[in-house]
Order: C-alpha cells, then structure tokens, then sequence
C-alpha cells in the first residue's frame, strides 16, 4: 500500500478469452508493465486462458483474476464465446470491484478488448479512461467501425446481387467486397455476436485510445480515417518486432527439418488455434501437396490426422512434416518457406507480412474474408483459394503460380517491401515506437 500512496495508477485489463484474442493483449501489457514499474495492472480473463498466459514469467506489477466463463456443455465455440459476451459487463463490473479491494488501489483506467463496448459506460461510471484494443487488422475494424453506413448504403436484408460491390464510399476499402465483410457488419444486429459488435461500433469514438497490432504504412488511408473518426488511432505493431517476447519452443524439430530443405520451397500450413477445415478440404490439401511433390510443414491437430487420405503418412513422410503446433513466427522467418497457407487469422497474416512470404488464404469466418482481400488485392502479397474452399487441382494450381510463377515472384518482391516497412516503423524513430508512447501516456494517465 505503501507504492499505492505515491504512485496510484492501477489499470484494470479485461481479455476476451478465445481465439488469438488474449496472447497480443498480455505481450503488450506485459511490455507497458515493465515500462511503469509503478503501476499496478491486473489482467481478468477466464482461469484456462490466463493459465497459459501467465505460465511465462510475468513482472511483478502485473497480476491475474480468473472471471467466471459459461460452461461448454458440450456447445458449439461461437456459442461459448457469445454466452461469454453477453454477460461481460455484468461479470467485469462485479471482478473489477473486488480486484480494487485486492489490489489495494482505485483502479485509473480501463484497458479493454474492443470487444467490450460496454467498457465505454463501465469506464464512465468509474470516472476513468478507456482504452481498446482491435485483436485484428485495420481492414475488419473499418468495416464494424463503418456499420451503420454499411447498412445504409447496402442494406441489411440480404446482399441482392451486391456480393461484388466494392466498398468504395469508405476510404481506404476501395478494393473490399461487400461479401468480404465480416458477416456480423451485415447481420441481425439485435442479438448475439452482431448486437456486440454493432455496440462496440457505436462506442469506440468514446474510447481515450483504439490499439492494433499493425503498423501505419501497412493501410495509411484507413490509418489516417480513423485517426480522424477516434480520439486516437495507435498502430503498435508488429508485435512480434516491437517487443521482447517469451522464446517459443520447438518442441518438434520444425526448424532443423526446415534447414534441410531448399530456399523458398516448403508450403507451411496452419489455420490459427480455432479453426479446423472439414475432412473433404483436408483430403484435398492432402492429395495436392502429394500430387505436386511440394515439401511441406503442417501444424494439424492430432485428432485431425484421422481425417487425412489412408496411407499419405507413410507415402509422404520423406516429404513434409505433420506437428500438433509449430513456432509459427519463426518457421515464417526461414529461407526454407516459399508460401504460407492460412485461414487469415489476423496475427498470422501479420507474421506473414513481417517475413515477407507470399500467402494461399482460405477464409473461414469473422475477419479471416476482409484479411484474405487486403493479401491479395491491396497488399498483392498471395492469393484467395478458387472457389472459396480447398480442391485438389485448385490448390495445386496455386502452388504452381506462387511457388514456381512470375506472380510468386512478384508477390515476394512486394513482400520484401513491406517485410522493410515493417521494421521502419518498430525503429526509435518509427511509427509504432511513437504510437506506443502515446499508449503508454493513456494507460498512466492520471485521474482525478
Ligand atoms: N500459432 C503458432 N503455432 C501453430 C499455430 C498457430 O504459433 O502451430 C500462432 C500463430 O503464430 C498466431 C496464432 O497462433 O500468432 C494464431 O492467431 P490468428 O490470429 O492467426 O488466428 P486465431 O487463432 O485467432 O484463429
């Protein structure tokens, strides 16, 4: 109690528990506590996730809460994680409260996931400044920040032939579809996953800051929008550069086995910790990796093994490398790795983009459209899979173009350009580093 006299701030952090939502949250705070030693910060997230998070060590001004989480009985992730949602406010107002009393210190602000757009009352109520992250890329946030003009101009009910339309009436989006928003954009905005996305919209212009882990010279025209829609637009990424993070494990040898292949030849896949692609689509990346003789590394949950064609295995095993999970930053940044097969998960596109490594998108859900649109068509660093889902012949011909192709060539020329823009901005002089002290100022500021 003695420090909470001299220096009061205490910043309450409250993570949304799924997906790749929590991990960039924890980095950065674990990097703004070891900047203000002084103060306090208490991470509230549910018990599994904090688990994992605070395995690592974690400097002393930063502590856990495990918040309550609804049972999974068995339901389907989406389900959980709106379950999850729709009581958040509830639940944060209640553990916050008591994590003051815990912690000995008022709490002096609210560092949220954009998610909470509750946060926006909660921090009214207490008096206090709010600052959100946005987990993903400046392309989804334009499009949930940009809802209501969305709807208005295409209309809620059904996309009625606009699939193609571009978003031109939004700076920056000229070259996004329609049918590549997020599908909650243009949902029954009065309930579920849509109702808290279409709040968070609404509130974000009261947040003191919005965070996201990318950096300006990756979008500067939607940089720039809502730099003059939001009371600030902080991009401190990437976060891979920008701090020091816990080594990660290779726990199965990926890196050794990458150094005996040759430069820009092995297909690294993965899609993310949540999702999976059906069995047929697995048969099928399955049959074109074999079929094609590409060497590849994937990071394949056991139980989806199962579901690959009989006998590939043993056929391939010369070939390629199946592992449960893979230190995926580092595997990006080989020589070995020519191309990246991705569900667009927006930390993975990110660590695609800073190793410079052209990418097949296969969206699923969420951001993962909108992202796999900024690769190929802004970024024209990869390509979208035909039809929308893996076939054999759609991803062996993509492999071809990227792999052995002028456009695989030109995709890596592009991808060196942003690899170099990204370390510009994480400089002492760069974008990101002044972005960051600005969050670091918000975070501390003092209330009254
Ligand atoms: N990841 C990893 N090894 C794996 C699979 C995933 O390190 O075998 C990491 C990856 O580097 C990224 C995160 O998991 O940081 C996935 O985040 P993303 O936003 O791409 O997808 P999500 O998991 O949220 O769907």
């Amino acid at each position: 109690m003695s420090n909470a006299a001299a220096s009061p701030q205490h910043v309450a952090v409250l993570a949304f528990p799924y997906g790749t939502h929590a991990a960039p949250l924890i980095a950065i705070i674990r990097h703004l506590a070891h900047l203000s030693p002084d103060t306090h910060f208490s991470f509230l997230s549910t018990a599994a996730s904090n688990a994992a998070l605070f395995s690592v060590k974690n400097p002393a001004n930063l502590t856990r809460r495990d918040v309550p989480e609804p049972p999974a009985d068995g339901r389907h992730h989406s389900v959980v994680m709106t379950a999850f949602l729709s009581t958040a406010g509830e639940v944060f107002r209640k553990e916050v409260a008591e994590v003051e009393v815990e912690v000995g210190r008022r709490v002096t602000c609210l560092v949220t996931d954009a998610f909470f757009g509750f946060a926006a009352e909660m921090a009214a109520e207490m008096g206090v400044g709010w600052v959100a992250f946005w987990t993903a890329g400046p392309a989804s946030l334009s499009a949930h920040f940009h809802t209501d003009l969305i709807r208005e101009k295409v209309g809620s009910q059904g996309l009625g032939g606009l699939e193609l339309d571009m978003l031109d009436f939004i700076p920056g989006m000229s070259k996004i579809r329609v049918h590549d928003i997020p599908s909650e954009v243009l949902g029954d905005i009065n309930s579920g996953f849509p109702k808290a996305l279409h709040q968070m919209a609404r509130a974000l212009p009261k947040a003191n800051s919005v965070f996201i882990n990318s950096f300006e010279a990756l979008d500067p025209n939607i940089t720039s929008d809502l730099n003059s829609k939001l009371h600030n637009f902080l991009n401190i990424g990437p976060l891979s550069l920008l701090i020091n993070q816990p080594p990660s494990l290779d726990t199965h040898e990926c890196l050794p086995w990458l150094d005996t292949q040759k430069p820009n030849s092995v297909a690294y896949i993965s899609f993310g910790t949540v999702t999976a692609p059906p069995p047929l689509e697995l048969v099928a990346i399955a049959e074109a990796l074999e079929e094609s003789q590409t060497p590849f590394l994937w990071s394949l949950k056991d139980h989806s093994r199962a579901n690959l064609p009989d006998g590939f295995l043993d056929r391939t095993s010369e070939l390629g490398k199946i592992v449960p999970w893979a230190p995926q930053v580092d595997i990006l940044a080989h020589p070995s790795v020519g191309v990246f097969i991705t569900h667009c998960g927006w930390n993975s596109v990110l660590e695609g983009v800073i190793s410079g490594v052209p990418m097949i998108g296969r969206p699923f859900f969420g951001d993962q459209k909108i992202n796999a649109r900024v690769i190929s068509d802004v970024l024209g660093i990869g390509g979208v899979i035909e039809g929308g889902t893996f076939t054999k012949s759609g991803l062996t011909d993509i492999l071809e173009v990227i792999l052995m192709g002028k456009s695989g060539g030109k995709m890596r020329e592009r991808g060196e350009e942003l690899k170099k823009a990204a370390r510009e901005a994480v400089k002492e002089d760069g974008s990101s580093v002044r972005d960051l002290k600005v969050l670091l100022e918000q975070v501390n500021e003092v209330i009254n």
